[in-house]
């Protein structure tokens, strides 16, 4: 589809449409990272979920031979059970040539010289206004600012999109991508509205024919509401939201009872989400999703679901706001 919506992110990162792929673990592997810059957007691959050096050097090998669009490597710097070695994931990035890099989760400063050596342009994605005014002091190129009724960790200070975003805006002269609580056309005109130049999908491109998640977990985000998910590991000061379901509720429970990490790491190891996405036992782990599960109600294609977007926002702009001036 024809571009629509030129902004700083469109231009600076060489894509026709403002819809990046979120950085989710397991989920945005080559198919489905290929499938949203061949749309026209920007994909995303996530370091950790290929673990080693080789896979994630493998992983972009294959999503080269799928598109020569631009796409771009997530590296989230949360706790995890088992220790990962960033430095080897990094050389990677910058071996390969890698010049988009999403940084996540705790401030990127003591890797980012080694990264923009290679030449990357740096989205940090984050959670609160004085992230971004950090992240921006020491020379990343854009903000994706997260509002907490995101997917996965929304930080600890519940800021919905609706104000976060602006106030982010306000505070930083670099350009700046909605997160948390966007699934479709109406979400990216409202972004653009609060001064974002770019919506990040996360939880929508779950349910799409190319992400590799089973049609358990698919179909699951499709019958969901907005009021099904919930906050696990709160407690931890590493908030996470998830879909609600047994697991979820067991580990709140424990929290409650004061449980660590430690007592915790049997049902929230990542290990189990693959599980679930691989094998769609549902009920094995934790299934991070936002809010805006509550606007999933089909499984397309990629390609349908941009489209749609982009053709979408651009009536509500050119027919339905412009209908309301007088
Ligand atoms: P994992 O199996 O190592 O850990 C499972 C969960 O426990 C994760 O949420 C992790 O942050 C948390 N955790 C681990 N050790 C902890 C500790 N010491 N204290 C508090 N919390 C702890 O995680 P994984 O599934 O292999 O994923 C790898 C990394 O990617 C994790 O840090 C995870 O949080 C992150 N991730 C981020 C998103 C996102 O929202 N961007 C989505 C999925 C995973």
């Amino acid at each position: 589809m024809k571009q629509v919506f030129k902004t700083r992110v469109t231009e600076g990162l060489g894509i026709d449409h403002p819809i990046i792929q979120g950085g989710m673990m397991w989920v945005s592997q080559p198919k489905l990272v290929a499938a949203v810059s061949e749309a026209g957007g920007l994909g995303v691959l996530t370091a950790l979920t290929f673990e080693t050096a080789e896979g994630l050097a493998d992983a972009i090998a294959r999503t080269r031979a799928l598109t020569d669009r631009p796409f771009g490597v997530n590296l989230t710097f949360l706790p995890t059970l088992v220790p990962k070695d960033y430095g080897s994931l990094i050389d990677v990035i910058v071996d390969q040539g890698i010049d988009i890099v999403e940084t996540a989760g705790r401030n990127p400063e003591p890797y980012l010289e080694r990264i923009k050596k290679g030449g990357a342009r740096v989205i940090h994605k984050c959670t609160s206004v004085r992230f971004a005014k950090k992240a921006e002091s020491i020379g990343c190129d854009y903000i994706s600012i997260d509002g907490c009724e995101c997917a996965g960790h929304p930080g600890e200070d519940d800021v919905t999109s609706l104000v976060l975003i602006p106030v982010t805006v306000d505070a930083v002269k670099i350009p700046v991508i909605a997160s948390g609580g966007f699934a479709d056309a109406r979400g990216l005109v409202a972004a653009l509205a609060l001064g974002a130049e770019a919506m990040n999908l996360g939880t929508r491109f779950v349910a799409t024919q190319e992400a590799p998640a089973h049609v358990n977990v698919k179909n699951w985000l499709v019958e969901a509401t907005e009021t099904d998910t919930m906050f696990v590991m709160r407690s931890l000061r590493n908030t996470e939201r998830v879909l609600r379901n047994e697991v979820a509720e067991k580990v709140v429970e424990l929290e409650k009872d004061g449980a660590g990490i430690a007592e915790l790491a049997p049902l929230v190891s990542g290990k189990n989400g693959l599980r679930m996405l691989k094998d769609g036992e549902i009920e094995v782990g934790l299934m991070p999703a936002g809010q805006s599960v509550g606007l999933v109600h089909d499984i397309p294609t990629v390609q349908e679901l941009i489209d749609s977007i982009i053709e979408e926002a651009r009536r509500i702009t050119d027919d339905r706001l412009t209908g309301m001036r007088n």
